[in-house]
C-alpha cells in the first residue's frame, strides 16, 4: 500500500503510485487477475491521437472552491480547460440557487521570452495582483509543462510571499507532460488540499459530517435527505465548498465518493493521516453498487437499521417501473467508453438493466487504489462475468471508431463529448453522461434506463448525420484489428 506523504509538496503520478496503465486489451477476468497478482504491463502505442491533460483536472478542481483562487503558471492556452470547468461551476451554482460567477483561474501567460529568462517575478506579481483584486481565502499555483521544463521555483516564490499574504499559498504540481493519466491531476489538486489547507481535527469537536467527493452535486437534495436518516450531513467537495469547510474535513465521520478515480486519493489520505474512514466499495451507481456503498457507510456510522429500512422501502417502490424498463431494454447492446471507475460501474449498471455490454473501454486503469487493493468495481465485474471484453486507452478515438464499426452496438455510452460525437456520426445512438449522478441509486437507475430508452427511440439525429458525413476513418481502417497499433508489452 502506498503511504500518502502530505508533508511533501508533490504527489507521484498514477503510473508510479497505482501502477496505472493506458494500454491493454483482453478480458475483465484477465485484467483483474493480473492486477491482483503479477501486475499488468502497459502496452504503448506506435500511433496516438490527441488526449487530455492532467493540468486541466487539477485547475478545475481547485478553481471550483468558492473562495479560493488558482494562478496557472503557464502559457495562456493551458487554461483552455477552464472554459469547460466554468460551465460546470455555473451549473453547480444553478443547482444550489447561487448567483452565477466565474471560476477564479488566472494565467501568468508565460511567453517565449519567459522560457529564456524565467518568470518568477511574473508569478509573484500575478499572485499579489490577484490577491488585491479578489481577496481569496487561499491561492493555489498550478504548474504546467513550460514552468516545469524551465525549472521555475514555484515553492520559493510562495515561501517569500507568505510574509506578505496571510492566507494559504499552495503549489499544485500537475505538469501535463509527466503523465498520460489525466486523473493524476485530481490527485495533484487533492494533494494540494491535504498538504496546504486541511488542519488536524480539533479534539473538542464532534462532527456529524460525511465528506462527499463529487463534481457538481446534482443529487445533493436526495443525498441530504438520505443522510439525515443516518444522522449525518454531507459536505460536498470540492465544487462550491469553502476553504474553511475544507480545513475541517479531517473531523468528518467518513468520506465517500461518487467516482473511485476522483475520490481515492483524498479519501485514503484522510483515512491514513486523520483516521477518517473511506468507503472503498464500488460506487453508488445502479442498484447493487448503491446498496453495497450505503451498507458500508451505514456500518461505519452504526446506522445499519436505518440503511436496511431505506433500502427495503426504495426497492419496493421502484420494482414495477424497473421491470418495465428491463422489458423494453431486453436484447439491446452497448459499448462503453469512460474513465475506469465510471466505466466499470456503468457496465454493471447496464447489465442490471438487461443491456448486453459488448465492450468496455476505459481511458486508463489503476491496478490498485491508494488503500492497496484492486478497485472494487473491477473486482465485482470480473466475478460477475470474467469473459467481458475490455480495453484501456487514453481516449484514442481511432480505436473507439474501429470498435463501434465492428461491434455495431445499439448505443455507445460515454462521459466525454469528444468521444460520443464519433458514434453519432456513425449513425449509432450515443449517451454522453455529463451528470455524475445520472444512475445514482434507486431514482438514478430509473432515470438512466428511461434516458437510454429515449436515445434508442429517437435516432434521427444520428441517422441523418451519418447519411451526410464522410468519416476521416476509411473502411480499410475499420477492417483492421482495432488494436493493431498497440505494441506488445515491454516494447
Ligand atoms: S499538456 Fe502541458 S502544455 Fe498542454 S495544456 Fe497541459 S500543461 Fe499545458
Amino acid at each position: 500500500m502506498a503511504i500518502i506523504d502530505i508533508k511533501r509538496n508533490e504527489v507521484p503520478i498514477r503510473e508510479n503510485r497505482l501502477g496505472a496503465v493506458t494500454g491493454y486489451v483482453g478480458t475483465i477476468g484477465d485484467l483483474h487477475e493480473r492486477a491482483t497478482n503479477c501486475g499488468v504491463g502497459n502496452r504503448e502505442r506506435c500511433f496516438t491521437q490527441a488526449s487530455a491533460c492532467s493540468s486541466g483536472c487539477c485547475q478545475n478542481q481547485l478553481g471550483s472552491i468558492s473562495d479560493a483562487l488558482v494562478v496557472n503558471h503557464a502559457p495562456v492556452g493551458c487554461a483552455a480547460d477552464s472554459v469547460a470547468g466554468n460551465v460546470n461551476f455555473k451549473s453547480g451554482a444553478r443547482l444550489r440557487g447561487l448567483d452565477y460567477t466565474n471560476v477564479q483561474i488566472i494565467s501568468t501567460n508565460l511567453e517565449e521570452r519567459d522560457t529564456v529568462f524565467g518568470a518568477t517575478d511574473k508569478l509573484r506579481d500575478t499572485i499579489l495582483q490577484a490577491y488585491e483584486r479578489y481577496k481569496p481565502k487561499a491561492i493555489f499555483v498550478t504548474a504546467s509543462c513550460v514552468s516545469g521544463i524551465i525549472g521555475e521555483d514555484i515553492q520559493s516564490v510562495l515561501n517569500e510571499l507568505k510574509e506578505e499574504l496571510d492566507i494559504p499559498l499552495v503549489p499544485a504540481f500537475c505538469e501535463g507532460f509527466k503523465t498520460k493519466v489525466w486523473a493524476s491531476g485530481f490527485d495533484a489538486a487533492f494533494h494540494a488540499v491535504l498538504h496546504g489547507i486541511v488542519a488536524p481535527p480539533r479534539s473538542d469537536v464532534k462532527s456529524n459530517k460525511v465528506n462527499f467527493v463529487n463534481f457538481r452535486g446534482s443529487a445533493r437534495k436526495e443525498i441530504i435527505n438520505t443522510f439525515s436518516k443516518l444522522g449525518v450531513e454531507p459536505v460536498f467537495l470540492l465544487q462550491h465548498s469553502t476553504v474553511e469547510e475544507i480545513r475541517r474535513i479531517s473531523e468528518a465521520r467518513a468520506t465517500v465518493s461518487i467516482c473511485g478515480t476522483l475520490g481515492s486519493y483524498l479519501g485514503n489520505g484522510l483515512e491514513q493521516h486523520y483516521g477518517v474512514p473511506y468507503v472503498n466499495t464500488e460506487q453508488p451507481h445502479g442498484i447493487s453498487g448503491y446498496k453495497n456503498w450505503l451498507r458500508s457507510l451505514g456500518t461505519l456510522l452504526e446506522a445499519e437499521d436505518a440503511v436496511e429500512a431505506h433500502i427495503a422501502a426504495e426497492e419496493a417502490r421502484i420494482a414495477p417501473e424497473l421491470e418495465e424498463i428491463r422489458a423494453r431494454l431486453k436484447g439491446k447492446t452497448a459499448v462503453i467508453g469512460m474513465g475506469p471507475s465510471f466505466g466499470h460501474n456503468y457496465t454493471r449498471v447496464l447489465r442490471e438493466l438487461g443491456v448486453e455490454v459488448l465492450w468496455a473501454a476505459t481511458w486508463h486503469f489503476d491496478q490498485n487504489y491508494d488503500h492497496g487493493e484492486v478497485p472494487e468495481s473491477t473486482k465485482r465485474l470480473a466475478e460477475a462475468d470474467e469473459s467481458l471484453q475490455v480495453s484501456v486507452g487514453d481516449q484514442q478515438n481511432y480505436e473507439i471508431v474501429n470498435l463501434l464499426g465492428k461491434l455495431k452496438p445499439d448505443i455507445y455510452v460515454t462521459r466525454h463529448g469528444g468521444s460520443s460525437v464519433w458514434a453519432t456520426k456513425m449513425g449509432i445512438a450515443s449517451y454522453m453522461i455529463t451528470d455524475e449522478y445520472a444512475a445514482f441509486g434507486f431514482n438514478g437507475i430509473l432515470n438512466f434506463g428511461n434516458v437510454i430508452i429515449d436515445k434508442l427511440t429517437n435516432r434521427s439525429l444520428a441517422r441523418k448525420l451519418a447519411e451526410r458525413i464522410k468519416l476521416p476513418y476509411s473502411d480499410w481502417w475499420i477492417a483492421q484489428d482495432s488494436f493493431s497499433l498497440l505494441n506488445a508489452e515491454g516494447f
